[in-house]
């Protein structure tokens, strides 16, 4: 067998209990995909009651698989008034997670659901490529 290092090691050990909680979580099946998308860009929902909709993702959640899209999955929390904590009771819209597979990328160039493609150009400098029009995918912020 072949030896290696102690802390390699520990990182496989600690990447195979990750994954063996996700898989035992049901999430991805125990496959954790890298999450390409990031907050600020535009999703369309493939599945669930928001199907069709378009909406800017709000926050992504990629040790569950999940992402906040504004304006889906809408879901109402009902809070009790805590007079000390100086919370207000009521019941507050949010939106709630949903898994990242129920949602594709819309390209901000060509209008289109689309995947990304990773790119290195001939000068070093790493891009993102649309896969339906071949242009490059820009965010405002990353
Ligand atoms: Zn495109």
């Amino acid at each position: 067998m072949r030896s290696i290092g102690f802390v390699a090691a520990r990182r496989a050990k600690l990447a195979r209990r990750q994954k063996m909680e996700l898989r035992h979580a049901g999430w991805a099946g125990g496959h954790v995909r890298p999450l390409d998308i990031r907050r600020g860009d535009t999703v369309e929902v493939l599945c669930g009651k928001d199907r069709g909709k378009r909406g800017t993702v709000e926050r992504v959640i990629p040790e569950r698989q999940r992402i906040v899209v504004q304006g889906v999955n809408l879901m109402k929390r009902h809070t009790r008034a805590n007079v000390a904590g100086n919370v207000q009771g009521g019941i507050v819209d949010f939106n709630g997670p949903i898994p990242y597979s129920n949602v594709q990328l819309v390209c901000n160039r060509c209008d289109k659901r689309t995947r990304l493609l990773h790119q290195v150009t001939d000068d070093g400098t790493r891009v993102v490529v649309c896969r339906k029009c071949g242009e490059r995918y820009e965010r405002v912020s990353s």
